[in-house]
């Protein structure tokens, strides 16, 4: 059997792992159109602070790894058409611009996304940058000790946008994060975490500016100078724009069925409209578990899911990929959170009904002195019909963030505020109070639901 696989990131990568696994005689080709295999943006924060000195580290594979377990690896080269009706796809090499057919046996699809650009005036100008990928990592580490950028304007303030920021105001610059939204990292938190993380940020010379939408750029000899917003202007020497991703699905417009929102529609096995085609990654929808419908929720933990899942589905559909609860984590300055599911701040937009209660708890017991204790931060939300757990949010200056994974499993497996409630959890004064703060949060939820 002839695999091809296009795209060397978090998807293609685990669906080639896969295939090496579950097919050890297959003919594997692994397509990259950039000249660089596996580079992973979410290891560019440490990169862009220095905690990584080599940017050709930031990868989980090589080509020469890859090649000696039997894969044939082509870099610079692009997948330009589909002929499903063939089985054969375009190629085209970027090193000498030829192009030539290769036919394919089953086929995955991994091209992921690219950061969008605003559609505003002045989106061409000089030193309006992404934060996506091996060059934009290089770009940005230039500018990071660039002594004529003085003023970086961050575009979004996402969890890429917050790590831009925090990156470049780490470096000695004066950051300012626009959003449309009036609250940083609004589809992450709700307002308990966010009062406490923006004047973080502030203190820490990153000034906000939220609630208000671009509308251009103005630049003088083609390079940015100013990002001016329907509430003002912002002196800007570097833009780095972070205010979403689109699926890199243009091309496959004419070949494959896509979604309204375009990214490509696959079934529960990742199946394509075609066939032996399979489709993964940030340019695929994933199952949102607490509502079970479909959702864009672009991480690498989903598109590795997924890679591997489309392999265990190669021949027929076997097992169904299980559905995710989109949970993930960051530090934020001296603050380290974490957050699944369903929050209030994004309630609305799934319709169903939700319930949150939100307590404060110290990590450890109170009689450990202060200097080794912390206060946490949580929040569970659950349906208030009958108990489910939807979603939950923690944040401390403590690293507690793990507690958002089994939140993420009691989500999955359908578990209710009853049953969290008494869940058997450890206890270790080193570690944790004699209840676990999912405990104390679920007790409250039944209090809650009782006097209704
Ligand atoms: C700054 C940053 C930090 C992040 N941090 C995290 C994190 O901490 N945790 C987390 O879970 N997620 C994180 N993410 C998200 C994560 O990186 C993405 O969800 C993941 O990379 C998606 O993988 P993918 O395989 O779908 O595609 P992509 O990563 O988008 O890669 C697609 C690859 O396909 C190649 N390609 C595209 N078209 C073709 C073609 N026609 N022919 C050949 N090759 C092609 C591209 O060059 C690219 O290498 C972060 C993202 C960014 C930008």
């Amino acid at each position: 059997m002839k695999v091809i696989v296009i795209g060397s990131s978090h998807g293609g990568f685990e669906a080639v792992q896969e295939l090496l696994q579950d097919y050890p005689n297959a003919e594997i080709q692994w397509y990259e159109k950039g000249d660089f295999i596996s580079f992973l943006s979410c290891g560019m924060q440490l990169y862009l602070e220095g905690l990584v000195k080599d940017v050709n580290s930031v990868r989980y594979a090589t080509k020469e790894g890859m090649e000696k377990k039997g894969v044939h690896v082509f870099v610079k080269q692009e997948i330009t058409e589909i002929n499903p009706s063939q089985h054969q796809v375009t190629v085209r090499n970027l090193n000498d611009d030829s192009t030539r057919t290769e036919s394919y046996d089953k086929l995955i699809i991994s091209t992921g996304a690219i950061p969008s650009k605003l559609p505003v005036a002045g989106n061409d100008l000089e030193n309006i940058y992404f934060m996506r990928g091996r060059d934009w990592a290089m770009k940005l580490k230039r500018a990071t000790v660039e002594p004529n950028i003085r003023n970086v304007v961050v575009i979004g303030s996402g969890y890429i946008g917050i790590e831009a920021a925090e990156a470049f105001a780490k470096a000695g610059k004066n950051v300012t994060v626009i959003d449309i939204l009036p609250r940083i990292l609004g589809t992450y938190l709700d307002s308990e975490f966010t009062d406490v993380l923006a004047p973080e940020l502030e203190k820490h010379n990153v000034n906000l500016a939220l609630g208000q939408s671009v509308q251009k750029f103005e630049g003088e000899n083609g390079t940015v100078k100013q990002v001016i917003t329907d509430k003002g202007s912002f002196d800007a020497d570097l833009v780095i724009e972070a205010a979403g991703v689109k699926p890199n699905t243009q091309w496959l417009e004419n070949t494959l069925e896509l979604n309204p929102d375009h990214t490509i529609k696959t079934d529960a096995y990742q199946r394509t409209s075609a066939e032996d085609i399979f489709a993964v990654g940030d340019a695929t929808l994933v199952t949102f578990a607490p509502t079970d419908q479909p959702a864009k929720i672009a991480l690498a933990t989903n598109s590795r899911r997924q890679g591997r899942f489309a392999v265990k589905n190669l021949e027929k559909e076997t097992i169904p990929t299980p559905p995710v609860s989109g949970s993930s984590a960051l530090s934020v300055f001296k603050y380290h959170f974490a957050s699944t599911g369903i929050k209030d701040a994004t309630a609305g937009s799934y319709g169903i009904k939700t319930e949150s209660v939100y307590v404060e708890d110290t990590w450890r017991p109170a009689f450990v002195p202060e200097d080794h204790n912390a206060k946490v931060q949580f929040k569970l939300t659950y349906s208030p019909e009958d108990g489910r757990i939807l979603g939950a949010q923690i944040m401390s200056t403590a690293d507690v963030t793990a507690n958002i994974n089994t939140i993420s499993l009691a989500i999955e497996k359908h578990v209710t505020v009853d049953e969290l409630a008494y869940t058997d959890f450890f206890f270790q004064p080193g570690f944790d109070r004699p209840w676990n703060i999912m405990n104390v949060a679920a007790q409250k939820a039944q209090l809650k639901m009782k006097n209704k």
